[in-house]
């Protein structure tokens, strides 16, 4: 790729980052986000510095209806499992960069199966495998065998039944062989967008070239991974530099490729082992909420995910603004399912409840907790998925989807007081499913489900 063509262009952004339009302006394009249009990236370059406290109210009220009429209230779950703390890089921000010292470890097979088992124990079956990159201590082929052992992992009615895989940028080829392996998402975060803070962050290893982590997504799609997802990191650089870098971004791959980020992810700095803790970039929590809203109104059918980074209340008010997927009961660290206390972690965790606990709380606010991952299995993946959203017929299996797998957790893993919870919680949401015949059926797999049938999707 050109370097001169590249899509993220520092002096158009800085340019973008300057416009200001009229009142009757931004209301034209808050019209359009409500007809659920999604926006531009000059149309959210205009929205990002307005002032006016009433835009914002619209642009939260927007970000709740999109939620809740494209999404309902079904919260996908995943859980993390960090394969390998081997690194070559040295991340400014990351407990693993290089230079900490720590004993790194890498999971045996072995080790995977029994991290595995105690996350099919609490019910995942979505994980998103993470590792640091090392290329000798963590090379494709390791991470494609501890993929295959977790998807041969089968224990009683457990079972992952999606592997997002979270690991450095790679070649075509290992992409290809990603692909191959049946993954879910390919994930990787931009980390910045800015050239300038990416060079400043990334002191050393093969991380450090801006170029070849920002073509990451394109060298994937040419592997045939139908779904990418994005992110950066808030608080290594101005987040409004930030939005137009991941608007960008999408709206590269969407001409390239025809489909954009399936999700992005909204982590926010926080401490970790032998990290500087000062970033002159922090965003505060208003200004956190007011990204999420102009990302979710601004890419309304891409997923978009939190970490256990958040705290309770945080991730309660996000859900509102548009979070459709939460990591819950997760460990950071390799190993850290099972016994390992002393290693080292890439980041510390503000939410450290049990996936039960979070799992409840969700019902408590009457959201449906979903383990769905009907979409990947049925091949709605790429541009199929999101011709899908963008109809509005996703939803007409999503909740269906999430109330099955929620039933199914309830029967293989909950209390009679969460059983008693989660059936009351159905029973409620039975009726809102729109479409008669999927309601029936849904209703009739409940049952069956009762009765001991398992892995009931839509
Ligand atoms: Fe390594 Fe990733 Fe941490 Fe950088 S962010 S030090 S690449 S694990
Ligand atoms: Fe996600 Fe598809 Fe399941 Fe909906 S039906 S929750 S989009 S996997």
């Amino acid at each position: 790729m050109e370097k001169e063509k590249f899509f993220i262009d520092d002096g158009y952004i800085r340019e973008l980052l300057k416009i200001k339009v009229s009142d009757e302006e931004t209301d034209r394009i808050l019209d359009r986000a409500e007809n659920f249009e999604g926006l531009s990236h000059r149309d959210v370059a205009a929205l990002i510095n307005t002032e006016n406290e009433a835009h914002w109210k619209r642009i939260f009220d927007i970000a709740g209806k999109i939620k809740e009429h494209i999404y309902g209230e079904r919260i996908v779950m995943f859980a993390p499992l960090y394969i390998s703390d081997y690194c070559v890089n040295r991340c400014k921000y990351c407990g693993f960069k290089c230079d900490n010292s720590f004993e790194r470890k890498k999971l045996s097979m072995d080790e995977i199966r029994s991290e595995v088992k105690i996350l099919e124990e609490m019910g995942h079956k979505r994980l998103a495998v993470e590792a640091g990159e090392d290329p000798v201590n963590c090379p494709i082929e390791y991470v494609l065998e501890c993929i295959k052992t977790i998807y041969d992992m089968k224990l009683k009615n457990g079972e992952i039944r999606r592997v997002n895989v979270n690991i450095a940028a790679t070649t075509v080829e290992n992409y290809r062989k990603l692909k191959e392996i049946g993954i879910g998402t390919y994930i990787l975060f931009q980390e910045t967008y800015c050239k300038e803070a990416y060079e400043q962050y990334h002191i050393a290893g093969p991380k450090r070239d801006y170029y070849y982590h920002t073509t990451a997504f394109d060298r994937a799609m040419e592997g045939g991974i139908d779904d990418v997802g994005g992110g950066v990191l808030f608080g290594l650089y101005d987040y409004k530099y930030e939005i137009l870098g991941l608007m960008l971004h999408n709206e590269h791959l969407e001409k390239k490729f025809g489909v954009g980020f399936h999700t992005i992810s909204v982590p926010r700095i926080c401490s970790a082992e032998g990290v500087d803790r000062t970033f002159p970039y922090s965003v505060s929590d208003e200004d956190f909420k007011k990204l999420v809203a102009l990302i979710r109104i601004a890419v309304p059918f891409t997923g978009m995910i939190i970490s256990t980074r958040e705290s309770m209340e945080m991730r309660k008010e996000l859900i509102k603004r548009g979070i459709s997927q939460i990591s819950g009961g997760s460990s950071v660290e390799v190993g850290g399912y099972s016994s390992r206390k002393n290693g080292g972690s890439q980041f510390v965790l503000n939410d450290s409840r049990s996936a039960d606990d979070i799992i409840y709380w969700l019902m408590e606010q009457e959201l449906v907790p979903s383990f769905c991952t009907a979409c990947y299995r049925k091949g709605r993946t790429g541009d199929r998925f999101m011709s899908l959203a963008k109809s509005g017929n996703i939803k007409n299996v999503c909740l269906p989807n999430a109330l099955m797998t929620l039933k199914e957790y309830s029967l293989d893993y909950g209390s009679e007081k969460f059983r008693a919870k989660a059936n009351e919680l159905i029973e409620k949401k039975i009726p809102l499913i729109k479409n008669d015949k999927i309601r029936e059926k849904a209703k009739e797999n409940l049952i069956r489900m009762e009765n001991g049938e398992r892995d009931l999707f839509f």
